[in-house]
């Protein structure tokens, strides 16, 4: 494994409708020591494994708050969520955050808490401007979550320049405080809720990716500036891809599979084996397109694939479980 590219593995607690159908518990973390997890007596082994009692300041604390140090030394962050739908990813992330920092606040809340209690502390030597977009990739298209327009006037693409990457018309909202940033992000989150019923539960088969940009100015002395990048993105159920892929190494690609994540795999797959970065195929979505700067390289990414703990799931499990063992 390359050191920057880790996985978390999340067990949920079973929830209700699975103790309604009488589920049972079909995977066990045997040992809190150890990052691994059984099911059907195989055992699988991340870099951190989460299990149903852990809570989100567990995550937080484990894997995202010394990953986040990171940003502000200007290297670009991903934190991705993964895993079938129902799994636990949007609880996870804190896509749907509804403004209570209580227990159950997620990664996106607390992350940019911290982000803005930094950037008071270090105000005597450097100027912050912190910017943030939110989009929703569906069928391989953008919707601007921002955007103040329709959802059919609010779709972007990506472009590229001698900059690098950019969506030309992408809402980039400045932001200078949390409170402010909670509000955005449930103005975006109610736009794709809202939009998820007129398409078929789009939400379920969409990537919803919320972006922090920040750029810090110092004040004194070289007067540098430090850019960086954090993506957190809120995956696609993976239960579609799961139908079609393969045991070995590659996936498949069939009609019916969301492009984006397979692509995904196949780029962490190469980042995680170490291979030439000319060879990363960022280029076979616009998922991966659009993190391309942010996936490998110099920067820090965490996958954290979320999994139901219920017999009744275990065959989406073992295949959460198999595509997140490829980034390692
Ligand atoms: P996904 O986004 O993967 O479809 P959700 O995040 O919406 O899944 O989670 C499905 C349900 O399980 C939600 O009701 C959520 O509150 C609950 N849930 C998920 N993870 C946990 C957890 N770690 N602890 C408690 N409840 C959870
Ligand atoms: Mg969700």
């Amino acid at each position: 494994m390359t050191d920057s590219v880790a996985v978390a593995l999340r067990l949920r607690p079973l929830v209700k409708s699975e103790e309604d159908r009488g589920c049972r518990m079909a995977v066990q973390r045997p040992d809190a020591g150890v990052p691994q997890v059984i099911v059907n007596n195989k055992a699988f082994t991340y870099n951190y494994v989460f299990d149903c009692g852990d809570s989100q300041e567990d995550v937080y604390e484990t894997c995202v708050a010394s990953r986040l140090k990171k940003l502000l030394d200007g290297f670009n962050l991903t934190i991705l969520a993964y895993g079938q739908t129902g799994s636990g990813k949007t609880y996870t992330m804190g896509t749907a955050f509804n403004g209570s920092m209580g227990e159950h606040a997620g990664i996106i809340p607390r992350a940019v808490n911290e982000i803005f209690e930094k950037t008071v502390a270090m105000a005597e030597q450097c100027d912050f401007r912190i910017t943030c977009s939110f989009v929703e990739l569906y069928q391989e298209q953008f919707y601007d979550l921002f955007s103040p327009n329709r959802r059919e006037d609010s779709i972007v693409d990506i472009r590229e320049d001698k900059n690098g990457i950019f969506m030309r018309g992408l809402t980039e909202v400045e932001v200078t405080g949390a409170k402010q940033v909670a509000s955005e992000l449930m103005r975006g989150s109610s736009g794709r809720a809202v939009a998820s019923t007129a398409m078929n539960e789009s939400s379920s088969r969409s990537h919803a990716i919320f972006t922090l940009s920040v750029v810090a100015k110092q004040k004194t002395g070289q007067k540098s500036v430090i850019k960086s990048k954090f993506h957190l993105v809120d995956l696609a159920g993976s239960e579609r891809c799961a139908k079609t892929m393969t045991s070995g190494d590659r996936f498949k690609e069939g009609v019916n599979i969301n492009k984006g994540l397979l692509a995904l795999g196949n780029v962490i797959n190469v980042l995680g084996s170490g291979e030439s970065a000319a060879y990363v195929p960022y280029r076979q979505s616009k998922l991966t397109r659009w993190l391309q700067e942010s996936l490998g390289g110099n920067s820090i990414t965490l996958m954290i694939a979320c999994v139901s703990p219920a017999d009744y799931n275990v065959a989406e499990t073992i295949s959460t479980l198999q595509y997140a063992d490829r980034a390692l």
